[in-house]
């Protein structure tokens, strides 16, 4: 819809104010569209102490042609449920009453309820990710890789832009949800609940997945974290599947904190303490109850102790990281580093608060806390929890392409920080340091665990002044791109740009003979490394992985203008180097370049070298597999080749 008028003509001279009633008013799209929605999911609403809080109303953007289904800008919810082979009638959310109600009431019973949760949790953490990189988001292109014509190793790749993620609320009856890369599809199953929790739940009832808050912003973190980064999924370290899951939850754990009515709740019930046993730290909890477990399926900050049945809270173990291998157990030592983080962040804001309601002694009187105080706590708890969430989806920026662990992650998570806020007056980076460290989790390569020397380092003026003419090239077309009107045309753009890009960056290479080394890329034609994969003029191939402009605005208002940049190349190599014929391995290397489009600077080079001395990392992607650690999870998830179809399929599937 665009500006619309409430008219009866236009009021013009030769008539007058006076000739008639005729006025015209130009009226505005809305900038949000309010749909109401459970906070948690629908158990939460048949619990007399939860049922106020779990319905809460979504504010999402405000598409301008939103068709049934919904079906806007990013998203397409289809309603086939193939089990009983039927389609539900799709939801109209322009429907005027549904607008003057902000859509229809929470009901487990509505198809068409259904259709409106999952699009306004899904739109909802898109919003989340767009305010945090600074750009409209892309789901993962869809591409085609044809062999080069006389050349079996190299391929060419096209990529189609895809323009909506489809969902599907009904997709399948079993307890699973899941991302599908291939269809690029959420697919959310519902099923028969078992638990012997009577008094929490009906035996027997129905569960759906697609009304739980936690499982479509995981499942939605997925996709996204899939259009950043689509070689996250490859399975090359035990970090990496680990960090897809845990960067999932942590997308929804933080999602509840910018739920005013559940915070202020929750606050009010723990007493301010966010560590103690809350609704907040737990991740879809009907699920977890339904399919036989006690507590929700993952709690981040606590669990319930199976002898006991009571909670408690995790005490962290450094030597977890070095034993657990498990993707959800592995990732679940992510989540709880970054909670950890965000606890201590929310202690430091809140102790004046604390020391001001408690005479100065910090220790608050028994009894309930007076409502301003749960407001205030609530207040500073929210902005928290917001920053956290835009650090946390702002650091995949800063991530290197390929082969990321979770030591990366926090350089990635310091940098990125450093960057939109260089003076760290509330101390959230070394919150970040020391939660991490708790957990024994290292980046490698590092001399020392302090803020300084985690963040990635920053490019020198040699390697800078190379990049400066492509800097200055690519400009021109990056500006261009925030003025696009929808995506498409923006990655229609960014694919000009790829190409251009590959042609300039030989000659930069040829001109430079530092920069192999720096970014730990071969391009060069007569520098061959083994197994190295070859285009179709035989030289070295490589990949811009991806390419994406970034314009991000700090909490002082700083403007940084960014462009990242991500080249890739692949070597193939037989598993054991004994044994050439047997089996091969895709060893991946490559850089993230970060250029400040405003200084036309190089900032960083992220790099994991395709080749360096004594191949450290490839000797321990060969372990990896060799070890039977990657047989373990791929043995346990996944069924011979739908690993490769449908990777997260059985990694969500309830047991
Ligand atoms: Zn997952």
């Amino acid at each position: 819809m665009s500006d619309s008028t409430i008219s009866s003509g236009p009021v013009s001279a030769e008539t007058g104010p006076a000739a008639s009633r005729r006025y015209s008013i130009p009226v505005r799209p809305p900038a949000v569209r309010r749909l109401r929605g459970y906070a948690f999911d629908p158990s939460l609403s048949t619990r007399l102490e939860t049922a106020g809080i779990n319905e809460i109303t979504y504010s999402v953007p405000w598409e301008v042609s939103l068709d049934r289904g919904p079906t806007g800008e990013y998203l397409e919810v289809v309603d086939y449920d193939p089990s009983s082979d039927c389609f539900y009638e799709p939801v109209d959310l322009n429907n005027p009453y549904l607008i003057a109600q902000d859509g229809l009431a929470p009901s487990e019973g509505s198809p068409q309820f259904h259709q409106q949760m999952t699009y306004a949790v899904a739109m909802t953490t898109i919003r989340n990710f767009e305010q945090a990189l600074g750009r409209k988001v892309l789901w993962r292109a869809h591409t085609e890789e044809k062999p080069q014509a006389g050349n079996t190793h190299a391929n060419e790749e096209t990529e189609t832009f895809i323009q909506r993620l489809r969902i599907y609320p009904h997709a399948m009856r079993e307890a699973n949800a899941f991302y599908s890369p291939a269809k690029k599809a959420l697919l959310f199953g519902y099923f028969n609940a078992i638990t012997d929790q009577r008094d929490a739940f009906l035996p027997g009832g129905t569960v759906f997945t697609c009304l739980s808050h936690d499982i479509i912003a995981h499942e939605t973190t997925h996709a996204l974290l899939d259009g950043v980064h689509r070689r996250m999924i490859e399975r090359t370290h035990p970090d990496s599947l680990a960090f897809h899951e845990a960067f999932s939850d942590i997308v929804a754990l933080f999602q509840h904190f910018t739920f005013p009515e559940v915070l202020r709740s929750q606050i009010g019930k723990t007493r301010g303490d966010l560590t103690s046993f809350n609704l907040l730290g737990q991740l879809a909890q009907e699920f977890g109850v339904a399919i036989g477990n006690y507590g929700a399926l993952r709690d981040a900050i606590g669990q319930v102790n199976e002898e006991t049945k009571k909670w408690e809270p995790l005490t962290p173990d450094p030597q977890d990281y070095l034993t657990v291998f498990e993707p959800h157990a592995r990732g679940s030592i992510l989540v709880a580093a970054v909670f950890d983080a965000f606890t201590s962040i929310y202690r430091d804001r809140t102790a004046d608060l604390l020391r001001i309601a408690s005479g100065g002694t910090g220790v608050l009187p028994s009894g309930a806390l007076h409502p301003d105080l749960v407001k205030r706590l609530a207040d500073e708890a929210a902005k928290a929890a917001r920053h956290v969430l835009l650090m946390c989806i702002r650091a995949l920026d800063y991530c290197p392409p390929v082969n990321l662990t979770f030591g990366d992650y926090l350089r990635a998570l310091i940098t990125a920080d450093m960057d939109i806020v260089p003076i760290d007056d509330r101390g959230y980076r070394l919150s970040f340091l020391e939660a991490f460290r708790r957990r024994g989790i290292y980046p490698q390569g590092v001399r020392n665990l302090s803020v300084g020397s985690l963040c990635w380092p920053t490019a020198s003026e040699n390697t800078r002044d190379s990049f400066k003419s492509l800097t200055d090239s690519l400009r021109a077309i990056s500006d261009r791109s925030r003025y696009f009107r929808t995506r498409q045309e923006t990655f229609e753009a960014l694919e000009k740009m790829r190409k251009s890009l590959r042609e300039q960056l030989c000659p930069i290479f040829e001109d430079n003979p530092l920069l192999e080394s720096l970014t730990g890329l071969v391009i060069k034609p007569n520098n061959r490394v083994e197994g190295l994969t070859l285009d179709s003029a035989g030289e070295p191939s490589f990949e811009i992985h991806s390419l994406q402009p970034a314009q991000r605005v700090g909490p002082d208002g700083d403007l940084l203008n960014q462009l990242i940049i991500s080249i890739t190349q692949e070597r193939i190599l037989p598993l054991d180097p004994d044994f050439p014929q047997g089996q091969v391995i895709h060893f991946r290397g490559g850089c993230t370049l970060i250029l400040d489009l405003d200084s036309l600077e190089l900032r960083y080079l992220i790099v994991k070298p395709i080749w360096e001395v004594g191949d450290s990392r490839l000797i321990d992607q060969r372990n990896f597999i060799r070890t039977g650690q990657e047989n373990l999870a791929r043995v346990t998830y996944f069924s011979s080749d739908s690993a490769f179809t449908e990777p997260f399929a059985m990694l969500h599937r309830g047991f």
